[in-house]
């Protein structure tokens, strides 16, 4: 679990569009599920490119 990027499971269309745009190869489609790993740097590509905005940025902790 990352704590840069977070899938809405309930908006996600598993269309897969957002694993190859990432260039980290961050994000694992599993079945039905998105997993976003800790190689993310917060590049925000992925959140551009999923058409129903399910991707969503965390706050970095304190
Ligand atoms: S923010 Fe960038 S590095 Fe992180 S999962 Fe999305 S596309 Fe990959
Ligand atoms: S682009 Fe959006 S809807 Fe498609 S698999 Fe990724 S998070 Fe889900």
């Amino acid at each position: 679990m990352n704590e840069n990027i977070r899938c809405d499971q309930s908006k996600c269309l598993y269309c897969g569009g957002c694993v190859p745009i990432c260039p980290r190869d961050s994000i694992t489609l599993k079945g039905t599920r998105i997993e976003i790993d800790d190689s993310c740097n917060r590049c925000l590509l992925c959140l551009r490119i999923c058409p129903v905005g399910a991707l969503e940025v965390l706050e970095a902790k304190a």
